[in-house]
């Protein structure tokens, strides 16, 4: 939904906003859009809030927006309120939306445990962003459809946002929110830059056939899209460690973690949560509310452990545990396995060397040997971390205000999002969301993308005014 107009009754004061502090939030993702929703909610204090984004929608996140209304998000209801302390905000939402529950009249007394759209989950955060801001006169907010490729640190710890757009004047505080990076990868200039992310070679077998490249959740929206579509040539799916998506419960699975000490070394950590999950299986539970549980645990326990143990995990580990973290509603599980029972769809383990002009050459798993795979097209659904040579990145790595964390998976962030450097927090700066995933586990998913974005404007209320806090 394009809604520019929405704003400009407010946008056209921002000439007013001079005089009270500026904010800009990069990227208007679920991570941009959350902190903004948290800034009007919780900074009492009258404040102007500048959001930049190439892509001139405002909905309630570019790629949840984009999501067809097929397309089933893998996060029950009660995991995706963007309301502090009520985490039945979205099935209020819902029980409150008629379409949709003419649509969906069966989920009695409420939708909590039900998965929905992306689509609608959207709608609802842009929701609560319109009402959040309309219940604001003291804040303005101007939407910009600018790149942003730098920041500059001038006097006074103010931030000049270089943008390929016009001047506009400098920032007190500027919140990170670029996730995945632009849409178009090729415009960061990264080392993505020569790699199409979809190949398509002559035909040189007799039936179609599409590679997909990945194994978590992109791969399979992917592929029961493309089946939806009615694409009924062979599909490969080629994964380093072969870990798809696990499935979640029919049943609740609320978080259940023993009570006994975990140990400290890593092996010991996996040997842990693996005897809790059988234990629970035996008792009648599942091992998906041990995972739950053991989500609440993550935070400090990874910050407990030594950088050699966190790139161990990340090398042997985090591919076998996002398949057990991000789930798949049960019916789409089912409809997976049966593609791979079928035989249409084949999963290969193996290391992609490189891609070929008819489909790309492959080291299968336990094998010296390469294998060309021809293929009419190879599609890259493999979830890219952060991209930290995009110029915006970079920019703020090469001024020292910024620095990757131990893994290279992102930026240094603490919990709050405040950008970490030689062991400070920054205090003017903050990353929101993907970008912290090597220094905070899970910081991709809506639960914890929203807890951080108010613990960001928390934070950000008590630079500004330490005597009036948060609202
Ligand atoms: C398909 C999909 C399904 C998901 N399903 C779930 C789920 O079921 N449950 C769950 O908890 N989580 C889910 N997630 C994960 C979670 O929602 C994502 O981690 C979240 O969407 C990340 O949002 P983001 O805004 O940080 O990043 P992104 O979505 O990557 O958005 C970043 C934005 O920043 C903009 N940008 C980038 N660089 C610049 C720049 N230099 N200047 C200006 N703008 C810039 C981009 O244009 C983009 O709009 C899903 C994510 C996806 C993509």
């Amino acid at each position: 939904m394009t809604v520019q107009g929405f704003f400009s009754a407010k946008a056209n004061a921002a000439s007013r906003a001079y005089a009270m502090p500026r904010i800009a939030v990069i990227g208007r993702g679920f991570s941009g859009m959350m902190m903004a929703i948290a800034l009007m909610k919780t900074v009492r204090f009258p404040f102007h809030l500048q959001l930049f984004d190439p892509n001139s929608t405002v909905s309630g996140g570019q790629a949840l927006a984009s999501g067809r209304s097929s397309e089933i998000l893998n996060s029950r209801v009660r995991d995706l309120s963007v309301s502090a302390g009520d985490p039945d905000d979205f099935n209020q939402w819902l029980s409150g939306n008629a379409p949709f529950r003419s649509a969906v009249p069966a989920a009695i007394p409420g939708f909590l445990q039900i998965f929905v759209p992306k689509s609608i989950f959207s709608d609802y955060v842009y929701q609560r962003f319109s009402e959040a801001f309309a219940s604001r006169r003291d804040v303005t907010v101007q939407v910009s459809s600018e790149m942003v490729f730098g920041l500059r640190r001038i006097r006074g710890e103010r931030f000049v946002v270089e943008s390929d757009g016009a001047a506009s004047a400098p920032f007190d505080m500027v919140v990170l929110a670029t996730g995945y990076g632009l849409a178009d990868q090729e415009s960061q200039g990264g080392d993505l830059a020569n790699i199409p992310t979809t190949v398509r070679a002559r035909r040189l077998v007799s039936r179609p056939h599409t590679i997909l490249l990945g194994s978590g959740l992109r791969v399979v929206d992917r592929l029961l899209q493309m089946r939806d579509n009615g694409y009924t040539g062979q599909i490969t799916i080629v994964s380093r460690r072969g870990f798809l998506p696990q499935s979640h419960t029919r049943n609740n699975a609320d978080p259940v973690f023993p009570a006994d000490k975990m140990p400290a070394q890593l092996s010991g950590i996996v040997r842990f949560i693996r005897s809790a999950c059988q234990a629970a299986e035996a008792d009648g539970q599942s091992w998906q509310s041990i995972m739950n549980g053991f989500r609440k645990h993550a935070r400090s326990l990874w910050r407990s452990l030594p950088a050699i143990q966190k790139q161990q995990f990340n090398r042997h580990l985090r591919a076998l545990y996002d398949s057990h973290r991000n789930r798949l509603p049960e019916a789409l599980h089912v409809r997976l396995k049966q593609e791979l029972a079928e035989g249409n769809t084949v999963l290969r383990r193996g290391h992609l060397i490189r891609r070929t002009p008819t489909g790309l050459l492959l080291r299968p798993a336990g094998k010296q040997d390469t294998e060309q795979l021809y293929a009419d097209d190879v599609i890259d659904c493999r979830c890219q971390a952060p991209n930290l040579s995009a110029p915006l990145l970079r920019s703020l790595i090469d001024a020292g205000l910024a620095v990757p964390d131990e893994l290279g998976l992102g930026l240094a962030v603490e919990a709050t999002g405040a950008l970490e450097v030689s062991g400070h927090a920054a205090g003017a700066l903050f990353a929101i969301g993907p970008l912290g995933l090597g220094s905070l586990p899970d910081i991709d998913l809506v639960p914890e993308i929203v807890t951080q974005a108010y613990a960001a404007a928390e934070s950000m209320a008590e630079r500004f005014h330490p005597q009036c806090k948060a609202v």
